[in-house]
């Protein structure tokens, strides 16, 4: 017998329950957010959290690791050869943890780092005040051009020929356009930087090959799994074979313990799906919903960032709809119809972080649970009558039951899933 209690949890899984039907019942417009596959819940929740494996595989500190050390080389061979990488590094638990390895790796600190603006798209770890990335490293930053608002090349140039940065980041957490990475590298060799692709969110756009691929031209790429590539929370460093036992040192024993070896598995199951042909036509229909959508909120007079979008995601400036209605106020309302998205700054953003003038708005997950451009119309519709109601109750609950009754098509999980 085991000594495991035979109660169900009956108070943990009901928020879970809960919570399956909140994602079954509302449209999750996060950018950075996906339904992962039954594949892949189902490794996560495996018995492979057992297993203690500090080290790599072949070279662990504890015994019993002959298994999953099949799982972390099946998980390393298919994220090369799905991006073309020289090498993999599975193991960080997050985005976040993936860059501050990759800079540990590969700097020293008090180094100079070039990277976006946060207030334009840029990451924390791209280094934000609040983030450790700023106490190790000297960033300075670039930012789009006021008129076109995409990156501006010319003062990326600049800045790199005045600070001599020891690494250019390209990469970001809002920005509706392609970011090519030729640009960045020829910058970067131009002053002997290392140069650093962060496809947090485009990974599974690159996989799908409906965004450039970075990894031919960046020293490192790091990235997230749980993203566009939608496979289990975590993170992931792509490099040239050079800088190998770097990344590798800096993320074990660097800055972390033991791998999460049933993520490691999950993320090889999701590897796995997006080497399938169906990963690229999902790719695909995740950029075409995300311009059906951006075409119909500008058709219903809203301004986007840029004016659209090339990617998974756009940003609404709202200033020109309503001066008073910042994004958080907006983001509010927006729950209140089963609409969940973020406030997001835009470029110029007059408000504060936690406040913003904008929202940003991503197609990954409502793509991936089959909804197509005729539904996206109909998103546009409900966001843009809710901005204009703001505080009017009956038409929120009017909106919110059109979204139930959306949603109730195209639910991605079982009840009891
Ligand atoms: C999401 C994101 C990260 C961090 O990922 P976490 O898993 O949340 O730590 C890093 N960089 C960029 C550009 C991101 O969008």
């Amino acid at each position: 017998m085991t000594t495991w209690p035979t109660e169900r949890d009956h108070e943990v899984f009901a928020i879970i329950d809960a919570e399956r039907d909140r994602q079954n019942t509302t449209l999750q417009l996060i950018a950075s957010e996906n339904f992962a596959s039954p594949a892949v819940l189902e490794a996560t929740g495996s018995v492979l959290t057992n297993k203690y494996s500090e080290g790599y595989p072949g070279r662990r500190y504890y015994g019993g690791n002959e298994v999953i050390d099949q799982a972390e080389e099946l998980a390393r061979q298919r994220a090369c050869a799905l991006f073309g990488a020289e090498h993999a590094n599975v193991q960080p638990h997050s985005g976040a943890q993936a860059n501050m390895a990759a800079y540990l790796g590969l700097l020293d600190p008090g180094d100079t780092i070039l990277a976006l603006r946060l207030d334009q798209g840029g990451h924390l770890t791209h280094g934000s005040p609040v983030s450790a990335s700023s106490t190790f490293y000297r960033f300075v930053h670039y930012g789009v051009t006021p008129s076109d608002e995409r990156i501006d090349f010319d003062q990326v140039r600049d800045l790199a020929a005045e600070h001599r940065p020891r690494m250019i980041v390209a990469g970001a957490t809002a920005y509706p356009r392609v970011l090519a990475p030729e640009p960045f590298r020829v910058i970067a060799d131009e002053v002997g930087a290392l140069f650093m692709f962060d496809a947090a969110h485009v990974a599974g756009l690159v996989a799908g090959g409906a965004h450039p691929n970075p990894v031919p031209h960046a020293d490192v790429v790091t990235l997230t799994t749980h993203k566009t590539l939608r496979g289990p929370r975590g993170g992931c460093i792509l490099s040239r074979a050079e800088h190998a036992a770097a990344i590798d040192k800096a993320v074990f024993p660097g800055s972390q313990g033991g791998p999460l070896d049933h993520v490691v598995a999950a993320k090889a199951v999701a590897f796995g799906e997006a080497a399938r042909a169906e990963f690229a036509d999902y790719a695909a229909q995740v950029v075409a919903n995300a311009a059906a959508l951006a075409e119909a909120l500008v058709g219903h007079g809203l301004r986007l960032v840029s004016g659209g979008t090339d990617n998974h995601l756009m940003l609404v400036d709202l200033r020109p709809l309503d001066p008073d209605l910042s994004g958080k106020k907006a983001r509010l309302a927006l729950d209140r119809a089963g609409i969940s998205l973020n406030e997001n700054t835009v470029p110029g953003d007059p408000r504060p972080p936690y406040i913003t003038s904008g929202l940003r708005i991503g197609t990954p997950a409502v793509t991936t649970q089959g909804m197509r451009e005729r539904e996206m119309r109909e998103i546009a519709f409900q966001i843009h009558r809710v901005l204009t109601s703001i505080g009017d109750d009956a038409e929120l609950a009017a909106a919110r039951d059109d979204v139930v009754t959306l949603c109730s098509k195209f639910a991605p999980y079982a009840a009891g899933a």
